[in-house]
């Protein structure tokens, strides 16, 4: 479990083994690689539009996020211009993005700066990660950090990770992981400051980690501490509605209206049948006027009945009937759900039979229950 972080230099990436071999604790994964896996599973469960990675280093933890799609915005920031500079260039896109491009669009910036300036350019984010950043601040900049990231840049979400000095005793000779490192903290006073920072700012936040203790050492707890942040939205009751831009339930709306509409026409079909039969055995009714535009009450405006008259017609073949999607989408409850013809296709296909060429609704012209009905 030794705490391989290629990213800071660390003392624990050092001579261990040549110190102490038998205290070196390898992590599997490494160590660096749990933490961004932590974040990759965060942006997996989330879903950020737009993420910063705040302190990001040689700009590894942005190669791995450049791939989910939901990111559009991806931005890192770090006070070591150099490391920007010379690794920057890593986050181009591939001959294979250009290949097979993303559904969204992507943005990926670096920006070469401090954490504790204000950056306008860093407002509205979903997430921001802050991955083993904070010990690296001095006691001023630690104290104007809550300030900038959580009050003014204040994303909905904040990832902090950071060592845990408890941890510590299990390596050999360190007292600090790397010499750059102003402080690392226990677990009560990460935690601590985690608490006071999020009651300030209006966030919950809650507590894990990545690099498990070795059996018989789980009182250290992880070797590297998280804080997960999250901002109150100050609601106290959130409900959603069902709406017709929710696919399942346009879907569902759909469906109905398809299913009423093509049993309604089926019946009227089968009373015009009769009708003519009717016709054709008594000459002295001379009534040869079409079905009227009523559907079982359904009364139809001027113009809506020009859009259905205007339409396909329901047609039979054999003992299947048949009515065209047009038809279906020229009548009012269809026609408000604004659809066209393929997206009504698709939407409707596997819960309704349609014609070869699937331009109808297909049905039995007769069903064994309509005799049941005949005489109402
Ligand atoms: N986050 C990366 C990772 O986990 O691989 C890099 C972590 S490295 C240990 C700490 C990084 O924070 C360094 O790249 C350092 O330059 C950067 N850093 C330190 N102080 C900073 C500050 N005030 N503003 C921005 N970046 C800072």
């Amino acid at each position: 479990m030794e705490e391989e972080n290629e990213q800071c230099n660390s003392a624990i990436d050092g001579n261990f083994e040549e110190v102490c071999p038998e205290k070196v604790i390898k992590f599997k994964p490494p160590l660096y690689k749990q933490r961004y896996q932590f974040v990759r599973d965060f942006v997996d469960q989330h879903k950020p539009k737009k993420v910063a990675d705040l302190g990001c280093g040689d700009t590894e933890l942005l190669r791995l996020l450049k791939i989910y799609p939901c990111i559009q915005r991806l931005v890192g920031v770090d006070i070591d211009k150099e490391k920007l500079q010379s690794n920057g260039h890593q986050l181009s896109p591939y001959l294979g993005e250009f290949v097979k491009p993303r559904d969204l669009d992507l943005t990926v910036i670096l920006y070469h700066g401090s954490v504790v300036e204000r950056d306008s350019r860093l407002l509205g984010f979903d997430l921001i990660t802050c991955i083993e950043l904070i010990e690296h601040l001095d006691s001023d900049d630690l104290a104007r950090f809550p300030e900038v990231v959580f009050g003014y840049l204040s994303p909905a979400m904040i990832v902090i990770s950071t060592p845990n000095s408890e941890f510590n005793p299990l390596f050999p000779t360190v007292t600090l992981r790397d010499a750059d490192h102003k402080f690392e903290w226990n677990r009560m006073e990460f935690q601590t400051w985690a608490l006071q920072v999020a009651n300030r700012y209006h966030y919950s936040v809650e507590f894990t980690g990545v690099g498990e203790p070795p059996a018989g050492a789980e009182h250290v707890g992880y070797c590297t501490q998280i804080g997960v942040f999250r901002k109150n939205s100050g609601k106290v009751y959130k409900t959603s509605y069902p709406s017709l831009q929710q696919e399942k339930m346009l879907k569902f709306v759909l469906v109905g209206e398809v299913l009423i509409l093509v049993e309604r026409l089926r019946l009227r079909q089968q009373r015009m049948l009769r009708e003519q039969k009717d016709l054709c055995n008594d000459p002295d009714n001379t009534d040869s006027s079409g079905p009227p535009q009523v559907l079982l009450g359904a009364v139809f405006t001027e113009a809506e009945e020009a859009r259905i008259e205007n339409s396909p017609k329901p047609f039979c073949e054999g003992d299947k009937f048949f009515v065209p999607l047009q038809r279906l989408l020229a009548y009012p409850k269809v026609h408000r759900l604004r659809v066209t013809e393929e997206r009504m296709r698709s939407l409707i296909s596997d819960s309704v039979q349609l014609s070869s060429d699937g331009s109808a609704v297909m049905d039995d012209l007769y069903k064994s229950w309509d005799y049941q009905f005949e005489d109402y």
